[in-house]
């Protein structure tokens, strides 16, 4: 796990390490993933730290996520594709490598393979009711 001192994209964000970027407001920084899953992936990310999702301020998700809207719209038409992923991992069991919350925007095309499985099945009788009462609980 790393802290703000260690973080990546913090460093990214001082342009202490070089990044590819694509947009960039007072708030908000959209640079190329070094590591991409398709053409055009992108991450948006806030400048900053936040580790996770419900972490993070809704006054600074809210500006995040016109920044997502916006760069998808760029990433969509720019890169031939016919759709996109956009993806957030929280948490180590969900796939998240840097502790500074991001979105990924990933180029998507039929059949392209990039995600095959979708892991679904169907609740028992009851369970879907039980388990949204006790989300509810933290609302
Ligand atoms: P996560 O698995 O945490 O959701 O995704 C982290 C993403 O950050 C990965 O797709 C990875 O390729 C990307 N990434 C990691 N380090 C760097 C870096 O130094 N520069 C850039 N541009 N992307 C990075
Ligand atoms: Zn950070």
């Amino acid at each position: 796990m790393n802290t703000k001192d260690d973080c990546i994209f913090c460093k990214i964000v001082a342009s202490e390490i070089p990044s590819v970027k694509v947009y960039e407001d007072s708030v908000v920084l959209a640079f190329m993933d070094i590591g991409p899953i398709s053409d055009g992936h992108t991450l948006v990310i806030p400048k900053e730290h936040v580790e996770k999702l419900d972490q993070c301020r809704p006054e600074l998700m809210a500006q995040v996520g016109q920044a997502v809207v916006k760069v998808a719209n760029a990433v969509s038409k720019a890169i031939p594709s016919d759709g996109y992923n956009v993806l957030c991992n929280n948490g180590i069991s969900a796939g998240q490598l840097v502790d500074h919350m991001h979105f990924h925007i990933i180029p998507r095309n039929t059949d392209d393979g990039v995600f095959n499985r979708w892991p679904a099945y169907e609740y028992p009788q009851g369970k879907a009711q039980k388990l949204a009462e006790k989300i509810k609980e933290y609302l």
